[in-house]
């Protein structure tokens, strides 16, 4: 059987530039910028104050709601400063300013009594764990379903080009991804589990493979775009299809990302809070790896450590077709930063927007059978009728629309700014 999903696109891989590259630890500045919004749900209410002293584990932001996450210091040294800085989405939010002492004296989490359901819930709570692929929502939320859940998949697909820091902690560290998924099916009640990864990464399915037991499947999956939206993986693996405006809990499925089932080994096993995370550094302008980086070290920082500088005409933070291109290097990284990339004017298509000349290429690649084109000339009329008739918030924003389009249609920007407009109209109802 090949686990794919209809439609979708086989844009250049490009992993070759960091997939070769163990991971190492990026050095740390003298100032890190943490950011108490680093999660999808309200943003964490700060719990220290200017001249405080932290550890690296110390608790900074409290969860402030069921849906938020706790905020740890990725370092010892003192508070400086709360501000309002940038974020990665163009977005501004609260940041506190720790100077780095250069010590990492470390704070933990207490030892767990007993591993049960409620306590690694608890745990993945406490460690302020979210969804690291790139969607933050806080994982203890999805821990807890409203309809029951038969299986877990693990999300290791890592589909977006350039990306390698999921396929390096897969093969670096399987057996603790393995032990993380054991822990997330404790925590869920399941007694099967399946770690989807694209089938263009043999060594890191083979080093799931040893460390996998019985009730863990490792699936190779078709190398193709997106296969890890939630979805396409679930369609991919399980045959089974998220019904429209639904959850995958709705049919009986809940998806955690390999780096997720990875920080809550360490929360449970380590008691260590979640503060750092693997990054990839790529793109033809980077000096490229795979690195253990801490929360709240700025854009900035991984820029300087370029070596081609001068050659950089793009930055994005995530992947080229999800990420978000930069408009300055103020932003810090945060739990969802699986990579930045450094391109060179040749890495993307600067080619000029023309008219729509009806080739239906963006509905033949969009994996949710949607009209792209349709909705790009509805959307230009703010035509919220036919948005609404054309399904327009099933779109996952994957960009497969707009990597097709020969005449450079900016689809997926068009269908954002759609989207806002249909929920603002929402809203207003
Ligand atoms: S319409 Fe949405 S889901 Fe379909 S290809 Fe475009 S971005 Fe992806
Ligand atoms: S791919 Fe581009 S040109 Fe072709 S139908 Fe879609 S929007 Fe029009």
């Amino acid at each position: 059987m090949r686990f794919t999903f209809r439609r979708g696109i086989h844009p250049e891989g490009r992993k070759h530039i960091s997939s070769g590259i163990p991971l190492t630890d990026f050095p740390t500045p003298a100032q890190v910028y943490i950011s108490l919004s680093q999660h999808i749900g309200a943003p964490a209410e700060p719990t220290v104050a200017v001249g405080d002293k932290v550890m690296a584990g110390t608790l900074i932001g409290k969860a402030n709601g069921f849906v938020s996450a706790n905020i740890f210091s990725s370092v010892s040294g003192t508070v400086k400063a709360l501000m309002m800085r940038p974020t990665a989405l163009g977005t501004k939010a609260n940041h506190i300013e720790i100077e780095n002492d250069g010590q990492y004296t470390k704070e933990l989490l207490k030892p767990l009594e007993i591993i049960n359901k409620e306590s690694v819930i608890a745990r993945v709570k406490e460690a302020g764990i979210v969804g690291m692929g790139g969607a933050t929502f806080p994982t203890h939320v999805k821990l807890m379903p409203k309809n029951p859940v038969d299986t877990l998949l693990i999300n290791a697909a890592e589909c977006e080009p350039y990306i390698t820091c999921d396929y390096r902690l897969c093969l670096e560290k399987a057996k603790e991804v393995v032990r993380g998924t054991e822990l997330l099916m404790i925590a869920l009640g399941v007694e099967r589990a399946y770690i989807g990864i694209e089938d263009n990464k043999p060594d890191a399915i083979a080093a799931l493979k040893d460390a996998s037991t019985d009730n863990i499947g490792i699936i190779p999956l078709v190398t193709k775009y997106p296969q890890g939206a939630e979805k396409q993986l679930i369609y991919s693996i399980l045959r089974r299809k998220v019904p429209v405006g639904g959850l995958p809990a709705d049919i009986g499925v809940v998806v955690d990302n390999a780096h997720t089932a990875y920080a809550v080994y360490d929360a449970v096993d380590n008691n260590t809070p979640l503060y750092r995370r693997a990054m990839t550094v790529s793109g033809l302008a980077a000096t490229p790896g795979n690195f253990w980086i801490n929360t709240g070290v700025t854009y900035k920082e991984v820029f300087e450590k370029q070596e081609g500088l001068s050659d950089t005409a793009k930055v994005i933070s995530g992947g080229p077709m999800m990420g978000f291109a930069q408009a300055n290097l103020l932003p810090s990284v945060t739990k969802g930063t699986s990579s930045l990339l450094f391109l060179k004017e040749s890495e993307f298509n600067e080619e000029p927007i023309t008219p729509c000349i009806n080739c239906a290429r963006c509905a033949n690649a969009c994996p949710m059978r949607l009209m792209p084109m349709f909705i790009d000339q509805a959307a230009l009329q703010d035509d919220i009728e036919e948005l609404e008739k054309l399904n327009i918030m099933s779109c996952i924003e994957c960009g497969s629309c707009s990597y097709s389009c020969p005449a450079n249609r900016p689809l997926v920007m068009s269908i954002k700014r759609a989207k806002n407009l249909l929920r603002k109209q929402g809203g207003k109802k």
